[in-house]
């Protein structure tokens, strides 16, 4: 369905939001049976004398509320409140509302960025005569009540640019560079063509890079049922999976090259940055120049079952019912694209508690607000977790309680177009932020009742201990049931899987390196908004999430009817993660010695540099550079953490020069920046430039071997050997 802007301003309505009472209610009776199987650890890392902090935790993990935790999410997710919106804007009054009651110093943060909503958006079958198809069709399912509101904008990408394409089709499996490759391989050639790809596996602006460096004229990103739909089980409404008519949007911003406001990489986009400051948005490097879009499965139909040409390869066909071919045509496609590219303002709230002891020290917590709809699972899932753990922080201030640090909580703006309120608030605070401890993500915080993470090194281990100290709705602690959880999936990998659920970049996915036998911590990439705080300015960061099916992904159906008809019923994991996202703050707010473990760091990146050097052999032959060094340097990192290890686990009377230490370690991994992509300054981690949402491990030195350069191999890897001798350096330092 096509709609102009003018329809959809015309129908904003003002709903008031409802006034919410925070009043602590018992919790639900399921809740307190599953909290009588729970003992918590009465020693905590990096406290010396931990019973005083025992009883703050006790005393924070008794406040979050289901109930209150339903309430935040159906007030948040009452209405359509796309970045830059007038509902977006009510969202972060509300935030800000609770952040006050909660005695919070906060206030709303504004920035002028450069974004696009779409005006016009038809997908239409010419040819061949008889197949008739004029998309986009509207979301609909049998009673979604949400799903006429007028305000729903037309499925589309965000940073495409406005377009008018009429071309023949070819169809490109995921649009993995090894999708290209294969086309090539069987002679189709996709040039000047409108390719569709399906989306999973890689971020969707990977997909449309990759048919633009091709030669593509057009891309249609479409959901496949075999990644999100009825292969996985019943559709919406019967079940949490993707309806035929169920879009993901999403933004197609090249963010492995920088996220943020295209026109201010490196600077704030604050409201009197003056245009001369500002980079052309024509000459934006990280903005598509081909138009996308995406579509349903029930409108991606007319055109699959219609492609002639070679068989598809048959692990590109998907759950379709007929035989995919690859193309060119005979189908061809009307691609229109037509967006309204202007400067809009975003709000971020910003909410901070000072430090009584080390005020210059930041702890900082966040997650976005924005949703391109309604948002129930991503981002406001986390929005009501996080107000509930507000919430508690709230019920300690109140008891006089002041962390030794300053608490920061960020509520970001415009996530959903290219991480952008938290990457320009990283850009504005660089120099603040050079002193943070640490930086904890919560996006979408639940979707189902399976916990996962994905962190640096160092704080793998920290969150393990933090999950040991919440009691799961399942019984046990969230540890004992992520632990057990994590041994089944071990178990049952020795059966062929289905392609993951991948269809969101979500924390938990498996780490590059296993060092550990313990509970899995996966690897942070890109896609959410701790991207600024790690890969831009070296802080130690994490993200938690607790999944489950879920198939409405960025459509118009995730919503507060699919959320508590299948995402959380009781609320009580919503609970879980307040407990989850508040005691990670509160708890290393006000540590004696700073938890962060560089052992375990020095190890995985032992791995990965091994790793490397058999991929380095495999491409360059006996060319291949000596990874010695390199290798003897992420060892000499890993003794040093060690021993580092022995001083945090017996505090002496002041721990100043071991928290200093601690806290440069992670920046020491910072250079010049990357290859091509300066604003990534980090040599460990990178969102990859061909995955987008699964970090590359060591990207310099392993993309210049994927890229079959070998001087470039040669630099890279002398730039990680000095940056990991300068860590292990730096950890040597404390006797
Ligand atoms: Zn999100």
């Amino acid at each position: 369905m096509v709609r102009s802007l003018l329809a959809v301003l015309s129908c904003l309505a003002v709903l008031p939001f409802a006034n919410l009472q925070q009043t602590t209610t018992p919790a639900q009776p399921s809740t307190q049976k599953a909290e009588a199987s729970f003992t918590p650890p009465d020693t905590i890392f990096g406290y010396r004398n931990p019973s005083l902090e025992l009883r703050v935790e006790k005393d924070f993990l008794a406040v979050p509320d289901p109930q209150l935790a339903k309430k935040h999410l159906q007030v948040l997710t009452s209405a359509p409140h796309v970045a830059g919106s007038p509902e977006d804007r009510r969202t972060a009054e509300y935030v800000l509302q609770q952040y006050l009651a909660a005695g919070l110093d906060a206030s709303i943060q504004p920035y002028k960025v450069w974004m696009a909503l779409p005006l016009d958006v038809r997908v239409d079958v010419v040819a061949p005569e008889d197949v008739v198809m004029h998309g986009p069709s509207p979301e609909r399912v049998s009673d979604d009540p949400f799903q006429k509101d007028g305000r729903i904008l037309p499925a589309f990408n965000e940073y495409s640019p406005s377009g008018d394409v009429t071309a023949d089709v070819v169809y490109a499996n995921y649009g993995r560079a090894e999708d290209f490759k294969k086309l090539a391989e069987m002679g189709i050639d996709v040039k000047g063509k409108i390719v569709i790809m399906r989306y999973g596996e890689v971020f969707r602006g990977v997909k449309v890079f990759l048919a633009e460096q091709n030669g593509a004229a057009g891309a249609i990103l479409y959901s496949d049922p075999w990644d999100d739909g009825y292969f996985k089980g019943d559709k919406y409404m019967k079940g949490p999976w993707r309806p035929d008519s169920g879009v993901q949007r999403g933004s197609v911003q090249y963010l492995f090259r920088y996220p943020g406001d295209p026109t201010t990489p490196d600077i704030a986009s604050l409201p009197d940055l003056p245009d001369s400051k500002r980079t052309p948005p024509e000459q934006a490097s990280d903005l598509p120049k081909i138009p996308a879009t995406p579509l349903s499965y029930g409108d991606a139909t007319p055109i699959m079952a219609n492609l002639t040409g070679p068989e598809s390869p048959r692990n590109w066909q998907g759950a379709l019912p007929f035989t995919y071919h690859v193309g060119p045509g005979p189908v061809k496609v009307h691609l229109l694209v037509k967006q309204n590219y202007r400067y809009t303002t975003i709000w971020d709230v910003i909410g901070m508690v000072r430090g009584a002891e080390l005020p210059n020290e930041w702890v900082v917590t966040g997650n976005h607000r924005d949703a391109w709809v309604y948002g129930a699972v991503d981002p406001n899932s986390g929005t009501a977790a996080q107000l509930e753990a507000v919430h508690g922080v709230g019920e300690l201030l109140k008891r006089g309680w002041r962390p030794k640090r300053t608490l920061v909580f960020a509520s970001w703006d415009g996530e959903e177009e290219g991480l952008i309120g938290s990457t320009e608030y990283a850009e504005q605070h660089a120099k603040e932020l050079s002193r943070a401890v640490a930086y904890f993500n919560m996006d979408a915080a639940v979707s189902g009742p399976d916990f996962g993470a994905s962190a640096v090194p160092s704080l793998k281990q920290y969150l393990r201990d933090v999950a040991k100290s919440v009691p799961s709705p399942k019984g046990g602690s969230v540890y004992d049931q992520w632990k057990s959880a994590g041994e089944k999936k071990e178990k049952e990998q020795e059966q062929p899987a289905h392609p993951a659920n991948d269809m969101s970049p979500a924390p938990g996915q498996e780490p590059a390196a296993k060092v550990t036998k313990d509970v899995r911590v996966g690897d942070l990439g890109s896609g959410s908004d701790y991207t600024a705080f790690l890969q831009h300015l070296g802080v130690p960061s994490a993200d938690i999430g607790s999944r489950g099916p879920y198939g409405v992904y960025h459509s118009a159906f995730d919503d507060f009817t699919w959320f508590t008809k299948f995402g959380d019923p009781t609320f009580a994991y919503e609970q879980e993660m307040a407990r989850i996202y508040g005691l990670e703050a509160i708890r290393m707010a006000s540590t004696d010695v700073l938890p962060l473990n560089y052992e375990e760091y020095g190890k995985e990146i032992t791995e990965y540099v091994k790793t490397s050097e058999q991929k380095a052999k495999t491409q360059f032959g006996n060319q291949a550079p000596s990874f010695a060094e390199a290798l003897q340097a992420a060892e000499r990192l890993q003794k040093a953490g060690a021993g580092v290890l022995v001083a945090q686990s017996r505090p002496a009377g002041d721990a100043g020069v071991v928290n200093l230490v601690l806290r440069n370690t992670e920046r020491a991994f910072l250079t010049d920046g990357l290859p091509g992509r300066p604003w990534f300054k980090h040599v460990i981690y990178a969102p990859g430039e061909h995955t987008g949402y699964a970090a590359v491990v060591i990207p310099g030195v392993n993309e210049a071997i994927e890229n079959n350069n070998l001087t470039l191999t040669k630099q890279q890897l002398q730039i990680l050997t000095t940056a990991l001798n300068r860590a292990a350096g730096a950890l040597e330092m404390v006797k």
